[in-house]
Order: C-alpha cells, then structure tokens, then sequence
C-alpha cells in the first residue's frame, strides 16, 4: 500500500441541538441575532484527510450530498487554504450520517472539523480567531462547532459562551422526511411575535440547569410546525414516551425529547419508532476525544 492510502486523519463532527433559540433581533444587513443554548450530540459524520495530489479532492458516502465546490467541507477547504496563503493537495472522505437541512447543523459541523483539522495538519498556521473569523465567514453555526461544547451563543451565533457545568442529558431525535429551508424559516419569521431580551432565560437556568426540560423553547418551531404539523405530534409522542420536554432543533424539522437517564432514552426510542415516520436517533452529549 502506497503511502497515500494512509489517512492523515480521520475525525468525528457532531450534530448540535438548540435547546433554546430565541430571535431577539435583526441586523442591518438581514442576519439575525439570535440567543441560543445549543448543544452537541454524538451523532456524528466521519471525515477523513489525507495528503493527496495537488487540489482538493472530495468524495462523498452515505446521505447524498454534494460532492463538488457546494459542499461546505469543500468550501471549508478552500478558506482555509486561502486564509492560510498555502496550497492545497489534499483528498477528504465525507461519510455522512447526519440528516441534511434538518436542522442539526451537520453541514456546519463538517466544515467547522475541516478549518481544524487542515490547521492541524498544516502545523497551525491559523491561530484561533483566525480560525474563529474563517469558521463565520462559512456559516452562523460553525463558530459553535469549532469547540463543541454545551454553549450560549449570541450575536449570529459567533459569541458563544461554555457552560461548563452542563448536566448528563440522553436526547431521542426524531427526523420527519421533509426538507426545510432555514430561508424559508427565517422569511416567515414574525419577529414581533418574539419575545425580546433574553437573560430572562439563561440566568435563573444558570443556577439550575436541571429546570431545562420544562424550559425548552425555539422561536421557529411556530413557522416550521405551521407547514409540517408532523412536528407537534412528534412531539406529543416523545412527552407520551416519557421526555421531560420536547422541541424542534434549529429550522427544523428534526424534534427531540430530553432524558435524564440512558435507559429512560432507550426506552422511548423503542415506543417512538413504530409510531413516527422518519428516522429516529438516540444520542448523548458528544465529547472530544
Ligand atoms: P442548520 O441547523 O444550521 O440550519 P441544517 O442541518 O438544517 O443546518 P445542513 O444539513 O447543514 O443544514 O445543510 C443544509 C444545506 O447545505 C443542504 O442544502 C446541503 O445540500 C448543503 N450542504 C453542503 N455541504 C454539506 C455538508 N457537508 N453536509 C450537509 N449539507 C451540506
């Protein structure tokens, strides 16, 4: 075997969770400033680097994606070969598993791996708010997936804050089979139909963050779950099956249920899965390896 075939390396990217999404406001230039608690779960895309020919070449498995300069591993590549002033001869394998426009931020997660791991193997030209400004410029969420730990974020998504003492949650993740476009979502947002402010939430939780399955809350369930009310039964399901709350991630569509305890998870997977259409996950709190 040629020296080539042997992966430089080879890393896990997690999905994420909002457990809160409130819109608090928009911006002049159309983003949307957001407050978030958002969460990453092992389940997770492979993503594997190895030194190739020069270029950057991408193969893609698993749930279609595209395989060309659209895909935001791709997209990650070429920022970071820029940013970085090098030239790229490196081959990624995506595997993915991650539902795509789900809402689960996969494909900020693939791209938030890539920025990391080509620095790695570059020998960390980027620094990390070269890294941090790359990650922004790719995507609101990617920052987040650049630490991938439990996390307030605000601003667009950028700030984000660590929330160190983060409890042991098991999530069951429900993704119905329909696509939706955050566009679309954030064009039908009716921001006056947000509530405004946002410590209200975070510091009476940041005493007690075991209150949070009563308090969960996304702000773009209501326009989601408007077009596709397989949402709210879903989420009627997850309660019945035993969830201390239950909500919609990101956009949509994918809803989860929160457990305290693996078992109680499993449990309500099992009950949950003859009952929705659509695939269901059963995930805990991903961690670095
Ligand atoms: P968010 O929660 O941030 O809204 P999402 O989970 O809804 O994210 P993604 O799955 O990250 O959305 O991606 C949605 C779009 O990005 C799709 O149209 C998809 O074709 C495109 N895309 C490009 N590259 C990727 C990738 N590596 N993984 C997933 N989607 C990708």
């Amino acid at each position: 075997m040629g020296e080539r075939a042997i992966p430089a390396m080879r890393v896990e990217t997690p999905a994420k969770l909002n457990l809160i999404l409130k819109v608090v406001g928009r911006r002049a230039d159309g983003y949307h400033e957001l407050i978030s608690l958002m969460v990453p779960v092992n389940l997770v895309d492979r993503v594997t680097f190895s030194r190739g020919a020069p270029g950057i070449h991408l193969t893609c498995q698993g749930i279609p994606v595209p395989e060309n300069n659209d895909n935001l591993v791709f997209r990650a590549a070429d920022a970071f070969f820029s940013r970085a002033r090098r030239k790229p001869s490196i081959s990624i394998t995506l595997h993915k598993n991650i539902p795509v426009a789900a809402g689960l931020g996969g494909g900020s997660s693939d791209a938030a791996a890539t920025l990391r791991a080509l620095n790695t193997l570059s020998g960390h030209p980027l620094g990390t708010a070269a890294l941090a400004e790359t990650a922004l410029t790719l995507g609101a969420d990617v920052p987040f997936f650049l630490q991938n730990l439990p996390s307030i974020a605000r601003g667009v998504g950028e700030q984000l804050e660590p929330v160190s003492d983060w409890p042991e949650y098991w999530y069951v993740i429900v993704t119905p089979p329909v696509s939706v476009s955050t566009a679309w979502v954030y064009n039908n947002l009716k921001l006056e139909l947000t509530t405004p402010g946002n410590g209200y939430i975070v510091n009476p939780l940041r005493k007690d963050w075991s209150a949070i399955g009563g308090l969960l809350e996304n702000d773009l369930e209501r326009v989601t779950a408007a077009r596709y009310p397989v949402i709210k039964s879903i989420k009627g399901i997850l309660v019945e099956a035993g969830a201390e709350g239950a909500l919609m991630s990101g956009s949509g569509p994918s809803v989860f249920g929160i457990f305290r305890s693996e078992e109680a998870a499993r449990r309500a997977k099992r009950y949950i899965s003859s009952r929705v259409e659509g695939r269901v996950f059963l995930a805990g709190q991903f961690k670095e390896e």
